[in-house]
């Protein structure tokens, strides 16, 4: 009896071994750049999963059982981080995240922490609205940042899942001299948006306007977080008069009632951009996002 629970047990250690040799990485991202950039460097090793999509506000999102299902699996969590995720992604993590992916853990990668940001405020004031305190959370539109990050996530992945570490680095070493091409090609492109001003929604493309030289004149938001009210839209109104303003810039998920109001009046027109993979038709990776957002600018 005693040798045919041994057995057993021997059998089940025989059926648990290939599953656990081949099992895959499991990455939770907040946001379809992130899931695009871990599916690029993590390859076949890695099962990506992608909380929101890009018709979702990421600032609004909930933590539905859905993500805490996704959270209980994720041996690497991928986010945007300086607060951006704020409202859901604590919840997620402190109700089902394991101790490997809470945050300064290994499993955790808040993208802000890596790159240098924009907008960083001297003291967080709660009167300005949904501010974001740390700087602007939107760092994945400049494709400088999009490269940093990618080492990041092979460097993490390599110590997470050591079996695989040569794929890792392989992969980024091989996104890297793709993206430092498309950059170099970008750059010849943009230098005709260089100085162009434009007004935005939110301050959502702070990185990418920053990256292409372009001066954002005003945003449709009163404070950042808060909708468009009519007398503020009265004031932007006045205030892009003579000032050879070449569009409104609109995310996917944005309101466009605003923005429609300000292009009749102003017969300036409303750029909406993909803001993320999936954004729109073209938007299909992260490169196509960066040529198809170029090509709508320019336009
Ligand atoms: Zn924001």
């Amino acid at each position: 009896m005693k040798n045919l629970s041994l057995m057993i047990a021997g059998l089940g250690l025989l059926i648990a071994a290939p599953s656990s040799a081949f099992a895959k990485t499991n990455i939770f991202t907040c946001a379809p750049e992130w899931g695009a950039l871990a599916q690029e460097i993590g390859g076949e090793h890695v099962d990506v999963y992608t909380a929101s999509n890009a018709n979702q506000d990421i600032h609004h999102m909930r933590a539905k059982p859905s993500l805490l299902a996704a959270m209980r699996k994720a041996d690497l969590v991928i986010c945007s981080g300086a607060s951006l995720e704020v409202g859901w992604l604590p919840i997620l993590l402190n109700k089902s995240g394991g101790s490997q992916v809470q945050e300064g853990s290994i499993g955790s990668i808040m993208a802000a922490d890596y790159v240098p940001l924009l907008d960083v405020m001297e003291s967080a004031d709660r009167s300005m609205g949904h501010v974001h305190p740390e700087g602007n959370p939107h760092v994945h539109l400049d494709p400088n940042n999009v490269l940093i990050v990618s080492k990041v996530i092979s460097d993490r992945l390599s110590q997470i899942d050591t079996a695989n570490a040569g794929s890792y680095s392989d992969r980024q070493e091989l996104f890297n001299q793709k993206w430092t091409q498309a950059i170099s090609l970008w750059g010849n492109e943009i230098s005709s948006l260089k100085g162009q001003k434009v007004v935005v929604y939110h301050k959502s493309w702070t990185y990418l306007l920053n990256w292409l030289g372009m001066e954002t004149i005003a945003s449709l938001e009163p404070k950042p977080g808060i909708p468009p009210n009519a007398s503020h839209l009265e004031k932007v109104l006045q205030d892009i008069q003579g000032q050879n303003v070449k569009g409104i810039l609109v995310a996917p998920f944005e309101n466009e009632k605003g923005a429609k109001w300000l292009s009749e009046k102003s017969n300036i027109p409303i750029i909406e951009l993909p803001f993320t993979v999936g954004g729109n038709n073209q938007s299909n990776d992260l490169k196509a996002m960066f040529d198809d957002t170029i090509k709508r600018l320019k336009n």
